[in-house]
This record gives C-alpha cells, structure tokens and sequence, in this order.
C-alpha cells in the first residue's frame, strides 16, 4: 500500500472532477492521481498530468476555434506527414507537432487555417513546396 507522504494514510489511484475555466467558459477535466483518503492531497504522475493537459489544451482550443490535438494529428495523418516532416514544412521547430499533438503547445491561427484548407483539399503539400 502507498502511504501519503504528508499524513502517512493510504494513498488511492482515482479520477477526480475538477473545473477548468477558459474565457468564461467551464469544462469538467477528469484528472487521473493518487489521492490521500485522509487529507485529500492529491499526488500526481508526469502521466497523469499529460492526460489532463490534452484535456485541457482541447477545451481551450475550442473555446477559441482551434483544431484539437486528435484533428491535429489526423489532418497531418492524411497528408502523409510524419510529425518531423510536418515541422519542417510549416516551421516551429522539430517537435512542434509533437507538441501540438500532445497539447504542450497550441499552433497559431495562421497554421490551424492553413491546415484547415489541406484538409478540405483547398491546399496541398505540392502547393507549399512551391512556395517554400
Ligand atoms: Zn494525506
């Protein structure tokens, strides 16, 4: 049995509900941890707090219209893109998709546009090779 660091009672993994708020908008984020049953402190894993910053970087990409880490991801799946390749295409960095993916970073309004019209055909990687 894992014991509480703080108060040494019994630590239990769990999901809790917490309330994320972004531009007056409120998103329930479910985040995985270990939890004190005693004092309630919560300990979480690097894990843990990627699953809830995907979450997160989802909501907020909503509120604000932006492509989601997982639209992101299949966008760049139909180009026939590897996240490298895809980086060094639109710029930012080699792992800049990587990090749009897991929700790191968030790509600018520029870039979601763009990726946007490939995904609907408008634009494709021939056209940005072109000009680049
Ligand atoms: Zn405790």
């Amino acid at each position: 049995m894992k014991k509480c660091p703080l108060c040494d009672s019994e630590l239990k993994r769990e999901e809790r509900t917490t309330h994320y708020t972004y531009k007056d908008k409120t998103q329930e984020i479910l985040q995985s941890g270990e939890y004190c049953v005693a004092c309630g402190e919560g300990f979480l894993s690097s894990k843990d707090l990627k699953a809830s910053q995907k979450q997160i970087a989802d909501f907020k990409r909503g509120v604000d219209h932006l492509l989601t880490t997982d639209e992101v991801r299949a966008i760049r799946k139909k180009l026939k893109l590897t996240q490298e390749k895809a980086s060094e295409l639109f710029g930012g960095g080699v792992r800049a998709f990587h990090k749009y993916e897991i929700g790191e970073n968030t790509q600018s309004r520029p870039l979601d546009i763009l990726l946007k019209l490939m995904d609907s055909g408008k634009v494709s990687v021939d056209d940005l090779q072109m000009v680049g």
